[in-house]
């Protein structure tokens, strides 16, 4: 089905973001579109059905993200059926992704993407953020940590800080609340060792939805009692 609109893939690509999207690229893309519909059947990937939709606000709008991230080892938090974290690797394959989610039927999905889309350097981790940020193995090594629809920015901050490197970015998918959550997130930034760099705004063409990417920057070691236990920055945020 996605075959058909392979055109229509470029053409949001490069009318909304300006990104050129290559022949093997768009193909990837195809691909990835009919696996998440197919298997959207049996195991609950996303709420969006109409494969224009998908292409506007799954696509497009990872690939706003990965226009951003830079370095070459990436993880993405809670990436789910891949958000942003795939198209960020299809479009940086070069990169070393890690997948992380703690639910293990997605990742069943993931790795089905990752043979189908013959993506290397892609590992899907199957455990709780909070977990994976304090094994020694990936604390303090990521370039790019990103993170779409998660949670509230200062739990994600809790989530991403700890696995960057000194100077590595963390970008955190917003949309309308991003003032209201920046407002709440000086505690968390100032106690994990992060920095505000900057937000960018842009609206998804068809449905003009806004939408927000927060940059962050770490510029100080995390302290090592963060992140807390799993489950806990969701209870108690660093407000
Ligand atoms: N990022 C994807 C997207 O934008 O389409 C998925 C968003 S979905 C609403 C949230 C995902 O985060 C779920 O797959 C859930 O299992 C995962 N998640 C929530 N809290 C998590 C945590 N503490 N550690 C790992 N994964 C988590």
């Amino acid at each position: 089905m996605f075959q058909d609109l392979s055109d229509r893939i470029q053409e949001q690509a490069y009318n909304i973001l300006g990104l050129r999207l290559s022949p093997r690229q768009t193909r990837q893309f195809c691909i990835y579109g009919d696996l998440l519909l197919d298997w959207n059947q049996r195991v609950n990937l996303t709420r969006i059905t109409d494969p224009e939709e998908v292409i506007v606000k799954h696509f497009v709008d990872s690939l706003a993200i990965a226009k951003l991230a830079k370095g070459n080892r990436m993880a993405d938090i809670g990436t789910g059926a891949g958000f942003p974290g795939i198209p960020i690797k299809i479009i940086n394959p070069d990169c070393k992704m890690y997948l992380v989610d703690s639910g293990a039927k997605k990742l069943e999905f993931l790795e089905v993407v990752i043979a189908e889309l013959g993506l290397i350097n892609t590992e899907t981790i199957h455990a709780r953020a909070e977990d994976f940020g304090r094994n020694p193995q990936f604390r303090n090594s990521f370039d790019t940590v990103t993170s779409r629809a998660v949670a509230r920015l200062p739990v994600l901050l809790e989530y991403a800080i700890p696995l960057l490197k000194q100077n590595g970015q963390f970008l955190a998918a917003k949309g309308l609340m991003v003032e209201e959550e920046l407002k709440e997130s000086g505690k968390a930034l100032d106690l994990l060792g992060g920095e505000l760099q900057g937000v960018e705004n842009f609206t998804l063409g068809v449905s003009a939805e806004h939408r927000a990417i927060v940059i962050v920057k770490k510029v100080r070691k995390t302290p090592e009692e963060y992140p807390r236990r799993a489950g806990t920055p969701t209870r108690r945020p660093l407000v």
